[in-house]
């Protein structure tokens, strides 16, 4: 079953207008997709709505030490690898940062070839050993562990009933879930809900999976129940 880790983004932080232009136009020339913020707050903005694979991250920026980021980005469900991007060489500071989370260090100026050599090194291996492995349908992740829904790397947010039908289907994709197992679940056995309500939710849910171009289709299966698989 395929991990988030396989997600390739990568989040560029660094305030040097040249730089950052080089760094995104060499991970451009390497196909890596890349997102480019300049500040300590965009780059928390960045990694609490996105999935990344892996973050560059300068330390001196505009509003603070790029080191503060990394207690944000590891607590994610599938946390990115951390390279930082700096000009301090003291020793110090190079413990400091890896004591910190971060994976990896390289010194300013560097070669583009290192820096390219040092993604394509972190972006091999897992992001974090025993990491929560999340469940792949179609363009849609589903983190058992937190109950996050990603589609590519956008988190996706549902209403409290659509989020445990997606559940319920998400963990047996590509299999029929009858309609009184889903109804069970929930509605309860004796829940008190009308005979089209299971229709309502599934049809939402549709709608919603369709809007975020996830990648699934939401099947009815006439006189038995639902489906879910990659499209
Ligand atoms: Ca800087």
């Amino acid at each position: 079953m395929p991990g988030v880790s396989e997600g390739s983004r990568i989040l560029l932080v660094e305030d040097e207008p040249a730089l950052a232009r080089e760094i995104m136009r060499a991970l451009e020339r390497e196909r890596w997709p890349a997102d480019h913020v300049s500040s300590l707050a965009d780059a928390f903005e960045a990694v609490i709505t996105l999935r990344y694979r892996l973050v560059l991250l300068d330390r001196r920026l505009p509003d603070g030490d790029g080191i503060g980021l990394v207690p944000a980005a590891k607590s994610r469900p599938s946390p990115p690898s951390i390279i930082f991007l700096t000009a301090r060489d003291d020793i110090a500071d190079r413990i400091e940062g890896l004591d910190a989370g971060a994976d990896d260090y390289l010194v300013k100026p560097f070669a583009l070839e290192e820096l390219l050599a040092r993604v394509r090194a972190a972006c091999r291996r897992p992001a974090t050993e025993g990491a929560p492995t999340a469940i792949q349908v179609g363009g849609l992740f589903f983190d058992p562990a937190t109950r996050e829904i990603w589609v590519d790397a956008r988190a996706l947010a549902l209403p409290r009933r659509e989020l445990a039908l997606l559940e319920l289907l998400v963990r047996r994709a590509g299999r029929v879930v009858q309609r009184s197992h889903l109804e069970s679940e929930l509605y309860g056995f004796d829940g008190d809900f009308t005979a089209n309500a299971l229709e309502t939710v599934v049809s939402r849910l549709r709608r919603r999976l369709e809007d975020a171009a996830a990648g699934v289709e939401l099947l009815t299966i006439r006189g038995v129940g639902y489906m879910l698989q990659p499209c």
